[in-house]
């Protein structure tokens, strides 16, 4: 979402890399405008920090470590490394009390309250409530310099609230989890299979088409396709489905990535210019 107040600059150049994605742990760097701060730490303290580094970033640098959930792959480093590099953490009252991070050594925690706008450095941040089995999840609007980038991934179904909260958003991060016939047909018990593709658990390729199809706002031009399952997905299906719904669309202008469990490089956010002041362009001569 386009914060209010600020403008379009087109030399503050917003941008981000995935450090992590999937199971085996999800981070992602966000810089703009001499600031830095990262949505979530689920990998371990000391393989953040090298990635955080390797990214050519100094992790006392950053201005804050935004939580989207208490689960391990979003939170298993996080109070260790607040501990270390000295950086606070965020996120809401519940995932604070289920990451148990009130009994650890940490820098500081601000709660996020849904919908209400909080600063971090140069970044405005916006947290929207998603429906996901954990004490307080979110998905994240982080906006610098007027552009903006919407986060979100765990969560079992679209709300109105996400939907929303991402139609200024000049990029989107979303999860497409898992493929229904290959979560249907694979290795998963069947408890875990339908905690998964419920309401409260991960968004399959045909959710994120639909939202791409249905939801996407018309300032985006980028969107990444994170938190793939290995298991249960197939990188290959997961652009096809999303592709299809962009053409369908008529969105194929749109750049699509797919993230891996390594991550990404950086992306750049580029504000969508301003609209054009209405009117004719030329002075009429008589
Ligand atoms: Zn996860
Ligand atoms: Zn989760």
């Amino acid at each position: 979402m386009r914060a209010r107040g600020l403008c379009y600059h087109p030399t503050t150049l917003l941008r981000f890399r995935v450090l992590g994605s999937g199971s085996s742990g999800n981070a992602t760097l966000v810089e703009a405008d001499g600031g830095r701060l990262l949505i979530d730490a689920g990998l371990g303290s000391r393989e953040l920090a090298e990635r955080v580094q390797s990214a050519g970033v100094d992790p006392a640098s950053l201005c804050a470590v935004l939580l989207s959930h208490e689960h391990n792959d979003h939170a298993r480093g996080a109070a260790s490394f607040s501990r270390k590099w000295g950086v606070r953490l965020a996120g809401s009252r519940g995932t604070y009390a289920a990451a148990g991070l009130g009994a650890e050594e940490i820098a500081g925690y601000d709660v996020l309250e849904p919908l209400v706008t909080r600063s971090f450095g140069p970044f405005t941040v916006r947290g929207l409530a998603v429906p996901h089995d954990a004490a307080g999840p979110m998905a994240f609007v982080v906006a610098c310099g007027g552009g903006a980038l919407g986060h979100a991934t765990d969560f079992g179904h679209l709300n109105m609230s996400l939907v929303d909260g991402f139609r200024g958003c000049d990029a989107v991060l979303i999860e497409s989890n898992y493929d229904p016939g290959m979560l249907r047909d694979g290795p998963y018990p069947w408890s875990l299979k339908a905690r998964i593709s419920g309401g409260y658990g991960h968004l399959s390729n045909q959710d994120t088409a639909r939202y791409l199809s249905n939801g996407l706002g018309e300032a985006c031009r980028a969107v990444v396709l994170a938190h793939l399952s290995e298991t249960n997905n197939h990188p290959e299906v997961a652009r096809l489905t999303a592709e299809t719904a962009l053409r369908k669309r008529g969105r194929a202008e749109v750049r699509l990535e797919i993230c891996g469990r390594e991550g990404t490089d950086w992306f750049d956010v580029a504000a969508a210019p301003p609209p054009e002041p209405r009117g004719p362009r030329q002075l009429r001569l008589f």
